[in-house]
């Protein structure tokens, strides 16, 4: 089955480009103008991953992300925006965005980027039956299968790149990761992106996950290195 994309983008030109350009990739491609619209197409489809611009007439890309995270976990979410300051780089990232490109983009870039984001949050391939499905790590338990972290027996909601990096973490218990070394295992050995994505992303784990998010017992920082899982 083809996966499902939204291009949320305001001028046409651009969002005729993204969308041609993924229909030649083999992607089902939906439009939308505004945030408004792009709700509606949403509230009626499943979509593997959508790309939004952040300035749009109406709300913007930033509130549309938010309100997309809060309903589904499971989506792909790439920001694509004119601003390239890094602030607006963290807030998107924090806000539930898995990756950020900004304008101007070169298409191909923007195309590998949506394949390897559909990869990760995909309908994966079914697993190989002797693979072990529920790790468990002190008292969190990782089930691969439904793909939920439980901690003391209660889910805990996790998007797709955040399940991806404790199933690393929970692979690697006791183990220093290089902050490189996750940014390849959860976003592919071709990213282009640079490695403050995983610190973003470890920072939102920590404030689901941690009981104390300031001073986390399970996800340890090692100083200009990386991160180390402790169950
Ligand atoms: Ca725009």
């Amino acid at each position: 089955m083809a996966r499902k994309v939204l291009v949320v983008e305001d001028e046409a030109a651009i969002r005729e480009l993204i969308a041609l350009n993924l229909r030649m990739g083999g992607f089902d491609v939906v439009e939308a103008g505004s945030a408004e619209e792009a709700s509606q197409r949403l509230s009626i489809g499943v979509f593997d991953a959508a790309i939004l611009d952040v300035m749009l007439p109406g709300r913007d890309g930033f509130s549309l992300c938010e309100s997309i995270r809060r309903q589904n976990n499971s989506i792909g979410i790439i920001i694509l925006s004119a601003k390239g300051q890094e602030q607006d780089k963290i807030r998107g990232l924090s806000i539930g965005a898995d990756d950020y490109m900004t304008k101007p983009f070169s298409v191909s870039e923007l195309l590998a980027r949506v394949e390897a984001l559909c990869r990760r949050v995909g309908r994966s391939a079914p697993e190989a039956p002797e693979e072990v499905s529920r790790i468990q790590s002190g008292c969190f338990v990782l089930d691969k299968k439904s793909r939920i972290l439980y901690k003391n027996d209660s889910p805990i909601d996790l998007t797709q790149v955040e399940f991806q990096i404790m199933e690393l973490f929970f692979q690697n218990q006791g183990v220093a990761l290089v902050r490189e070394k996750i940014l390849e295992g959860v976003w592919g050995k071709n990213y282009f992106g640079d490695v403050k994505i995983v610190d973003v992303n470890i920072r939102r784990l920590r404030m689901k996950i941690e009981d104390e998010p300031s001073n986390p017992q399970h996800i340890l920082t090692v100083w200009g290195y990386g991160y180390r899982w402790n169950g």
